[in-house]
């Protein structure tokens, strides 16, 4: 039967490129075509770029045919649209920065042009990736490729529904409490948020950056392993960069697991209400059993403040990062102003929408004098108490095993006028971030609705090998990641 290029996993792309069976034009038209055909249906992408993607690939073939090419020369990627890329528009999803294109490039897209792979173009995501349900973008809300009322998850909503709707093979999403693995586990595809530290954050717009970091979303473990092997390494532009070698992360995929022991957090499955969720929850158990893993309970006893703690630090660190868009320097600047700090106010009153300023009003009021210690400081305390948490269960196990959202995906609308309700889908994945730990998204299944329900491993500090070492094993059992929905 006869696929078009744009439906092979990157791995078969890469195959084709290398032995020149397929070109980097080829490959990229048929990926420009998908998307041309399900972009009104999905809403993935803030812009795409042909012209940037057809010059990239035709310089990626011509390196091919000097033999001047490594593993990914030629494949295609959509990147985040909080990612720099020298000279073309990046939003952040953002209308204060409709019009900015920067100067620079981010270091993931550096490595990305020095491997020869092709962007083709800066996918949606909610406005300065605060958001878990793309819908907070100025752009408008990115549809769940597997049915269009539901949300894709977020922030990265656009880069997942990209790779689930074939209109990209991988993409690059960033994640601060959730936003690489919640869209990938809405959206029925891979992802995952490196250790922090494992990614260079330089040209990445800045949310909180104690808390922000890269990494990559694809169908599959093998897809982690190509991006991973690119995108893990010390930058000295990235002060919180690890200074360190990191594995091959190819060499992992067909490592046995027999052996392990997963961890299950009793205070993370007894918030499972959600009877999709704990279908799927138990089902993955079972798989991981039948290839060799045990299981233990273990407690993480200061789970439950990760939301709040959470909800001081990030917005604390918006507050600083967000006063940079003033007018001044970047993007838009109000038509009209009396004065100086009346151009600032309503630069920044027309320029973000209503989630970021609340979060700039939460981060402003939880470090201003008197209330520093309150709340910002108390947060900080907790954020210490589970990054101890975790420490301590990872003497007892190799990864930790828990649902990545309490639910399926839910509807566009839903939520949105409701912050708490919208904060509460991330209870799983932020205290994650919070410890800078590895986590990773992988297809668990599905619900009863037909809509991706999915699993989140965790791993200590700089593991993410044995992440894909044990997606890379679930996925030779299970065919969930193998399934695409219908557009
Ligand atoms: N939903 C969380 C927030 O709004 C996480 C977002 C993210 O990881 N960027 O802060």
């Amino acid at each position: 039967m006869h696929t078009n290029l744009y439906e092979k996993p990157a791995t078969e792309l890469c195959k084709l490129l290398a032995n020149k069976e397929a070109s980097s034009v080829e490959i990229t038209r048929s990926f420009l075509e998908r998307i041309q055909a399900v972009e009104e249906r999905v809403r993935a992408f803030v812009t795409v770029t042909p012209d940037l993607a057809i010059e990239m690939a035709q310089e990626a073939d011509r390196r091919i045919a000097a033999g001047n090419n490594g593993p990914l020369t030629g494949l295609p990627i959509a990147v985040k649209d909080n990612m720099c890329v020298k000279g073309r528009r990046v939003t952040c999803g953002s209308r204060i920065l409709a019009n900015f294109a920067p100067p620079y490039d981010a270091t993931v897209v550096r490595l990305m042009r020095e491997a020869g792979m092709v962007i083709l173009g800066m996918a949606n995501m909610d406005e300065f990736a605060m958001g878990s349900s793309t819908e907070t973008s100025y752009w408008g809300p990115t549809r769940n490729p597997w049915n269009p009322e539901m949300t894709p998850g977020g922030s990265s909503g656009g880069p997942a529904a990209a790779v689930a709707a074939m209109e990209a093979p991988v993409a690059l999403g960033s994640d601060t409490g959730g936003s690489i693995r919640l869209p990938a586990g809405f959206c029925g595809v891979t992802g995952i948020k490196p250790t922090y530290g494992a990614v260079s954050r330089y040209g990445l717009v800045a949310y909180a950056s104690s808390l922000d970091q890269i990494g990559p979303i694809g169908r599959d473990a093998r897809d982690m392993a190509l991006i991973l092997n690119l995108i893990c390494s010390h930058d000295p532009m990235d002060s919180t960069s690890a200074p360190m070698e990191h594995p091959d992360f190819i060499s992992v995929l067909d490592k046995p697991v027999k052996g392990m022991t997963i961890g299950l957090p009793s205070e993370f499955f007894s918030k499972l209400e959600d009877p999709d969720v704990d279908k799927v929850m138990s089902e993955t158990r079972v798989v991981f059993k039948s290839m060799g893993i045990s299981f233990i309970e273990l407690s993480l006893p200061h789970l439950d403040y990760g939301i709040a703690a959470y909800y001081i630090i990030a917005p604390s660190e918006a507050s600083s990062n967000l006063a940079r868009f003033d007018g001044v320097k970047y993007g838009h600047r109000s038509a009209q102003f009396e004065s100086m700090i009346d151009m600032y106010c309503r630069t920044r009153a027309e320029g973000f929408g209503p989630e970021v300023k609340r979060r700039i009003m939460l981060g402003t009021y939880a470090l201003s004098s008197g209330y520093y210690d309150a709340y910002y400081l108390k947060a900080a305390k907790i954020r210490t108490l589970i990054t101890n948490d975790f420490k301590n269960a990872f003497r007892t196990c190799d990864a930790i095993l828990c649902p990545i959202a309490p639910t399926p995906p839910f509807k566009i609308g839903e939520k949105i006028d409701d912050p708490i309700q919208m904060y509460l889908t991330d209870v799983f994945t932020i205290p994650v971030n919070m410890a800078g730990l590895p986590g990773m998204a992988i297809p668990g299944g599905f619900s009863r609705n037909g809509l991706p329900v999915g699993i989140q491993l965790i791993a200590p500090h700089f593991q993410e090998a044995r992440l894909v070492q044990l997606a890379s094993a679930f996925q030779r059992e299970t065919d969930h990641h193998l399934k695409s929905p219908v557009l």
